[in-house]
């Protein structure tokens, strides 16, 4: 068995923790006196004050809410939470957006290549060696995760192929042109790809794709197992975020998956209290410190993350935790189609510009391989009956550009729908892994 750092994969647990915490030290004190946001939060804490893993638990998470108030300061856009100079920024990345405001993250050549190097590890991981050429099926743009997996694969010595700026049948007929071996998707996209080679009389399993590692959505373990059986290779996993960067990924023996150590202090506690780290089996919520990032410092991130925690022994060897299982997130977000979507949006939507309208749910279901979201609007008794069919339009088009998903729309008569007291229970997630 390989790896991509003999050294560090293999070193005792006490001897990783030992590195982190000392880690942890420094990043604390390099973001106190580079980032205002942590000069003012941890005002209080000095890197002397940390000397196990229980001082470490006293320090406050970081949140995303935070991360939003102290850009709007300057400079401009990343604000307080750029550590260092603007001048030493070398790439922008943002987050998707669907949850409010864009966060930007600043990423100097220093903290790149620091992040590369944790996503070598990931790559290695799952296999992936200077013999294949990766097919990347996406458009990168300014979300980080593909632009990591085009540079760690250059570091690892694979051959990357960016197949943005083609449809999925210009994709399938480059993937054969240039003997792909290696793919890198979404599993919904895995998917897809799959169902248009079908379409087009070629099985998936010929594309030649030995290797494939999954990212942007949680995926559940039988739509693994699917894409295995559809292309006849291994498919892998990995978990990240823009903020905390990727984290944790799977290995050969595909059984969880290894947090990322040195690279990343993770800790998993209880959803309860947040204040203590969970036991082997059981789910806890992933905070996460990234320890040499210092464009954009991360202490204790909150990713909201749920996962359960797995063992600390491997049978390829490497001796860094494990994590279980993803669950899910601690709020109500969903990948539809590969796209986040929160119902917040929908309720927004219809709030503001849709008085017409007196109830709504929105259902979520697969049908075959699609997701299929539909939206029950309930119509108030006042709406003429000859303009339902514009409202149902005019709900069509403003779901599609607040959401980037196509609704089903049914115009319901009034008071059809449930009405709830407390908490509302208006979407309805009818998928087995809807949750995951
Ligand atoms: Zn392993």
């Amino acid at each position: 068995m390989e790896y991509w750092n003999p050294y560090l994969e293999t070193l005792p647990g006490e001897e990783l923790e030992r590195i982190e915490i000392d880690y942890f030290r420094k990043i604390l004190s390099f973001a106190k006196e580079h980032s205002v946001l942590y000069r003012e939060k941890l005002r209080d804490v000095g890197p002397g004050d940390i000397r196990g893993m229980e001082d470490i638990r006293k320090i406050p998470f970081t949140e995303k809410s935070e991360l939003r108030r102290y850009q709007e300061m300057d400079p401009y856009p990343y604000g307080g939470v750029l550590g260092g100079k603007i001048e030493e920024v070398t790439s922008f990345r943002q987050t998707s957006g669907t949850t409010g405001k864009p966060v930007y993250v600043p990423e100097t050549y220093e903290s790149w290549q620091w992040r590369i190097e944790a996503w070598c590890h990931i790559l290695y991981m799952a296999g992936f060696r200077p013999r294949h050429r990766i097919f990347l099926p996406f458009v990168y743009n300014v979300y980080v995760a593909f632009w990591e997996g085009h540079y760690a694969s250059e570091k690892v010595g694979c051959e990357l192929i960016p197949g943005g700026g083609l449809d999925t049948k210009g994709r399938i007929h480059k993937i054969l042109e240039v003997k792909a071996n290696g793919m890198m998707n979404t599993p919904t996209y895995g998917l897809h790809i799959a169902e248009e080679a079908k379409n087009m009389g070629i099985d998936p399993a010929s594309l030649g794709i030995e290797r494939m590692l999954c990212a942007g959505e949680p995926m559940p373990s039988a739509t693994r197992r699917k894409l295995e059986e559809i292309y006849h290779c291994p498919v892998y996993d990995h978990i990240g975020g823009t903020e905390p960067c990727a984290w944790a990924g799977m290995c050969e023996a595909k059984d969880g998956m290894h947090l990322i150590e040195p690279f990343f202090l993770v800790e998993i506690l209880d959803r309860e209290t947040l204040s203590k780290e969970v036991g082997e089996g059981e789910i806890g919520v992933a905070v996460v410190t990234p320890l040499g990032r210092r464009s954009f410092p991360l202490i204790r991130f909150n990713t909201k993350d749920l996962v359960i925690k797995g063992s600390a022994t491997c049978s390829c060897g490497r001796t860094s935790q494990k994590i279980r299982e993803v669950v899910g997130r601690t709020d109500d977000l969903r990948k539809i189609r590969g796209v986040l979507f929160s119902p917040k949006t929908v309720e927004e939507v219809l709030r503001k510009d849709f008085r017409e309208v007196e109830e709504f749910e929105i259902i979520v279901e697969r049908r075959g391989l699609m997701d299929v979201v539909s939206l029950r609007a309930e119509v108030n008794p006042q709406l003429p009956v000859g303009s339902i069919e514009q409202v149902k339009n005019r709900l069509q088009e403003s779901l599609k550009i607040a959401t980037n998903l196509s609704f089903h729309v049914l115009m319901e008569p009034p008071g059809s729908l449930p009405r709830y007291m407390l908490k509302a229970q208006r979407f309805k997630d009818m998928r087995e892994d809807g949750k995951k």
